[in-house]
């Protein structure tokens, strides 16, 4: 009994690392991101080229861009949890809430599953 209290406390605490090490990846991931789109659109600009190649360029950087993004959500949305800033209950939501809700660098206004009130939810780690 006294093991496995051990070893539960153990696995939230390696989770808990786990999600810090994962919402820091996402900060420098997306500043790599960002960096490098800034990069092909200096690059574009630059360069001597038709209209229509330097089109398709900004648009494949773009895209990429995007579906990099959403990667990084997805990697957001499963570390940690969300507290509910009415009834502070703490959950993990769904990725298209993320995605589709309004926010202010990683508090997000959501509809919590546990009262249904909307609030500003921030992370939490614990
Ligand atoms: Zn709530």
């Amino acid at each position: 009994m006294k093991d496995n209290e051990k070893k539960l406390q153990e696995m939230t605490k390696m989770k808990e690392e786990n999600d810090k090490l994962m919402l820091r990846i996402e900060i420098i991931l997306g500043l790599i991101l960002f960096v490098f789109f800034m990069a092909v659109v200096m690059i574009s600009s630059l360069i001597e080229m038709s209209d229509s190649e330097r089109l398709l360029i900004l648009v494949s950087g773009l895209l990429l861009f995007l579906i990099a993004s959403f990667f990084l959500l997805e990697m957001e949305q499963k570390a940690g949890y969300y507290e509910c800033g009415k009834c502070h209950h703490k959950y993990v939501p769904t990725y298209k809430s993320v995605l589709l809700a309004m926010h202010i660098g990683r508090t997000r206004y959501m509809k919590c599953p546990e009262c249904g009130e909307k609030s500003w939810q921030k992370k939490v780690l614990k």
